[in-house]
């Protein structure tokens, strides 16, 4: 028999990527299949980033990376007004949510997130042997329907509460919260938690009541924001994301971080999507359309519509969502499936290209 694992990592499912794309692409003709699953940003990076990394010497390939990513966290420092010791690198904000866990709560502890949360953050508890308490997130009928109700939140934080983690806007609900109820929850978190603030879809936001958690940091020792290359920048595939915190907070993620884990065309990508702010503001703008155009559409044909700050778009069907994800499926669209997150009657739907959102909502039709 093979060697057990911990208890708590005996009572995890592997992350479920929804479908096996490589071999669904291998299915269609070259570029048919319509990937709406991963919220990825299929606009694609700034041409700038392509041109960089094709003039990218042979020496980003056989030396390793630096080790700090110092370049890059130079320019994030004079983007975001922070010292460059109050940034670290992680390989996409996935690696950074796992290691804080790592560094921060072990058994015996807690770790509060929310109802319809990211599906990585009870796996980062469960993985350091933590005890995970969800707080029960906002009713249907609430103006932010399944959004995070950060008073349940605070309400779930106890004496051995040593992390608190939040996503604003959310994955998979699109919702979000404002900046009043953050600084009412900041205000209530015992200076022995750490609020750990995900801002995976941070450049897609235009509602002027959402925080920008990176300006709190100066005032609050205890949080940490985590943002992504991944989703405004189109840098998903090369695996780049960071944190912004507390020099000492920075410096104990430090102290577990793999020493290369930002790789070194992903640092050249990340620099040159910096200085590209426009073609950020252009998907900003792009999404936003799409999304409100796709919503539109599905709004209209009776399906629920969550409210979305994101490039992806919560739609409730009312029933069990499995046969139209297949009947989607048929026509050649992904999208993801919400069971496993408690939403069995709900798919997520990334916003794509137009041509893309047009297939999808053929294949509605249909
Ligand atoms: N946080 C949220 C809320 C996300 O949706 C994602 C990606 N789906 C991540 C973090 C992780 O993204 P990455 O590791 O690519 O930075």
């Amino acid at each position: 028999m093979a060697p057990r694992p911990t208890a708590p990592v005996a009572a995890l499912r592997a992350y479920d990527p929804g479908h096996d794309l490589p071999a669904l692409r291998l299915r269609h003709p070259p570029g048919d299949l319509v990937e709406l699953g991963s919220n990825e940003n299929s606009y694609g990076p700034s041409p700038r980033v392509m041109e960089a990394l094709r003039a990218a010497p042979p020496e980003e390939v056989f030396r390793y990376p630096d080790p700090l990513g110092l370049a890059l966290r130079r320019a994030l420092s004079t983007k975001l007004g922070v010292d460059a010791e109050q940034i670290v690198l992680g390989n996409g904000s996935h690696e950074l949510l796992m290691l804080v866990a790592q560094c921060y709560a072990s058994p015996g502890d807690e770790v509060v997130f929310s109802e319809f949360g990211f599906a990585v953050f009870p796996i980062a508890t469960a993985a350091v042997g933590a005890a995970p308490r969800a707080a029960r997130a906002r009713g249907l009928d609430d103006a932010m329907p399944r959004g995070h109700d950060l008073d349940a939140v605070a309400a779930a934080i106890g004496p051995r509460t040593k992390l608190v983690y939040l996503a604003n806007p959310n994955n998979p609900t699109g919702t979000w919260f404002g900046r009043d109820a953050l600084a009412a929850l900041l205000a209530r978190v015992p200076e022995h938690a750490l609020v750990v603030l995900d801002e995976a879809y941070h450049e897609y936001v235009d509602a002027l009541e959402i925080p920008n958690g990176v300006e709190l940091v100066a005032r609050h020792p205890n949080l940490l924001v985590t943002r992504t290359f991944s989703k405004g920048y189109g840098l998903a595939g090369l695996r780049l994301g960071y944190a912004v915190g507390h020099p000492e907070v920075i410096a104990v993620i430090n102290r577990l971080r793999e020493s290369f884990n930002a790789s070194a065309l992903a640092l050249i990508a990340a620099r040159e999507a910096l200085e590209d702010p426009h073609h950020v503001a252009l998907i900003r703008a792009k999404t936003r359309a799409e999304r409100d155009r796709v919503g539109g559409v599905l709004a209209s044909a009776g399906f629920f519509v969550h409210p979305s700050q994101t490039n992806f778009l919560l739609i409730d069907f009312h029933e069990p969502a499995g046969a139209i994800e297949a009947k989607l499926l048929a026509r050649g669209v992904v999208v993801r499936p919400m069971g496993g997150y408690g939403l069995p009657t709900c798919l997520r739907i990334s916003v794509g290209r137009p041509a893309e959102n047009d297939r999808l909502l053929e294949a509605f039709g249909a």
